[in-house]
């Protein structure tokens, strides 16, 4: 099998994941996308982050009718912060045989060599960038290829770095939580029932 990781907050989720997501679903022809919500992310303290069950929420009501993509607990299961090394080691012990492919924006991957033993973890996953305005592409880890809207790769190259230009979604969740006090709007950046579920529950007031 092919699988896709794309972990992150998702405080909340929104419509920057899911343009990544789609392409690079699209692109390498997987099987399954994982969305796997931490915690407590590493680098984030847990004090403001909301619970990680209504994280979890949305992100079941935004991708219910995407049939590759899944909700994996994997790392809200540990109640601690996980590194992402142990997550892809964990995933190969429960997909024997499986290639991997952990996609992070241009953000995350730029301070690469600072994430718990990132060699080994670049032994362990292919890595699809995808590009965030403001932050350029690292090119100094491994070997990159930059990857058109319209390419199809069948063969993922294990220890590989796939760079996608072309996302352009300039959407984070730091400005949705701000715009989620004004108690509308939040449909252009989130999926309807995302931002239902965010009033309904007045998350981010
Ligand atoms: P915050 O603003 O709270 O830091 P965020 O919007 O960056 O959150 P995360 O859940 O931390 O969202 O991101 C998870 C992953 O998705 C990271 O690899 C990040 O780079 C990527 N990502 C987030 N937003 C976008 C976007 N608009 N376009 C492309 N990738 C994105």
């Amino acid at each position: 099998m092919r699988i896709a990781i794309l972990g992150g907050t998702f405080d909340p989720i929104h419509n920057g994941h899911l343009q990544a997501a789609q392409a690079v679903s699209e692109v390498f022809e997987l099987d399954e996308l994982h969305f796997t919500p931490a915690f407590v992310p590493p680098h984030k303290s847990s004090s403001g982050i909301t619970s990680a069950f209504h994280r979890f929420a949305m992100v079941a009501l935004a991708i219910a009718q995407f049939p590759v993509f899944r909700l994996s607990s994997i790392e809200a299961d540990t109640l601690k912060s996980r590194y992402s090394v142990e997550t892809l080691e964990s995933m190969h012990r429960t997909y024997p045989g499986s290639s991997f492919l952990f996609i992070a924006g241009t953000d995350m991957f730029h301070d690469i060599t600072g994430w718990k033993d990132y060699r080994r973890l670049l032994e362990l996953t292919s890595f699809a960038v995808v590009n965030r305005g403001g932050f350029a592409m690292r090119e100094d880890i491994a070997p990159v290829e930059v990857v058109s809207e319209s390419a199809s790769i069948s063969i993922v190259d294990q220890r590989q770095v796939y760079y996608l230009p072309f996302i352009n979604e300039e959407v984070s969740a730091t400005e949705i939580r701000e715009e989620a006090k004004n108690k509308e709007g939040l449909e252009a950046w989130v999926p309807p029932q995302v931002a239902a579920y965010i009033y309904k529950h007045e998350l981010y007031q």
